[in-house]
C-alpha cells in the first residue's frame, strides 16, 4: 500500500501496545519527526513505562507538536491514540494551523498484537491493558468514525504483511 502524505502534515499512529507503531515510525520517518509519548515518559521519569509521568509526557508532546505546526514541519504522533480523547488534542492543534491530519491505523489480529507485546525485550504492557486498548481500537475502526473526528485521510493496515509492504510518499 502506498501512503501519500501532504507536506507538512500530522501523522497519527493508532494501535494497541505491541502493534508495531514505533517500529513503523522508525522505518519511515526521521527520528526528529517522531513525537513519542514513551520517549517523553522516559525523559521525565527514567522509564518508558512509568505511568505517573503520563500527564507531563503528553503536555511535552503537545507543546512540541504546537511548535512544529507553527514551523510547518511534519510530525508523527507515536502513542496508542486509541481513545477519541487522545486524538482530539492533536486534531484541535492541527486544525488551528489548517494542517492535514493523517491516521494510520494498526488493525492487526489481536493474537499478533498480544504475542508481540508479550515477546518483546524490555517493556511488556500488562495484557489486560492491551485488551482494553484493542476494545477502544475496535470502536475507532468502525466505518466513518475517524473521518467524522476530522482526519483528512485514514489508512488501515489489517495484517503484518500489509504493514511491512507500506511505502510512504511525501508530497510538497
Ligand atoms: P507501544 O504502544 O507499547 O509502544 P508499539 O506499537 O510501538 O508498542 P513496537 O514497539 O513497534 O510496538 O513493536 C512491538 C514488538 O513487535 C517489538 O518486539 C517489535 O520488534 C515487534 N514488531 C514490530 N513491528 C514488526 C514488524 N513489522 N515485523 C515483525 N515484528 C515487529
Ligand atoms: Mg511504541
Amino acid at each position: 500500500m502506498v501512503i501519500d502524505l501532504p507536506e507538512p502534515c500530522v501523522v497519527v499512529l493508532i494501535g494497541a501496545a505491541g502493534a508495531g507503531k514505533s517500529t513503523f515510525a522508525a522505518r519511515h520517518f526521521a527520528p526528529t519527526e517522531i513525537l513519542s509519548s514513551d520517549a517523553y515518559r522516559a525523559m521525565v521519569s527514567g522509564a518508558e513505562s512509568d505511568q505517573r509521568a503520563t500527564r507531563t509526557a503528553f503536555s511535552i508532546l503537545h507543546r512540541q507538536l504546537g511548535k512544529r505546526l507553527l514551523a510547518g514541519r511534519t510530525s508523527v504522533i507515536d502513542a496508542t491514540n486509541v481513545t477519541p480523547y487522545a486524538r482530539r488534542a492533536v486534531l484541535r492543534a492541527a486544525a488551528a494551523s489548517r494542517t492535514p491530519v493523517v491516521a494510520i491505523v494498526f488493525e492487526l489480529p489481536p493474537a499478533v498484537v498480544t504475542a508481540r507485546n508479550a515477546g518483546r525485550a524490555g517493556r511488556v504492557v500488562p495484557e489486560d491493558i492491551v485488551r482494553h486498548q484493542l476494545a477502544h481500537l475496535e470502536r475507532a475502526s468502525a466505518s466513518g468514525v475517524l473521518e467524522a473526528e476530522g482526519f483528512t485521510a485514514v489508512h488501515r493496515l489489517g495484517t503484518a504483511t500489509e504493514v511491512d509492504a507500506v511505502e510512504v510518499r511525501r508530497h510538497g
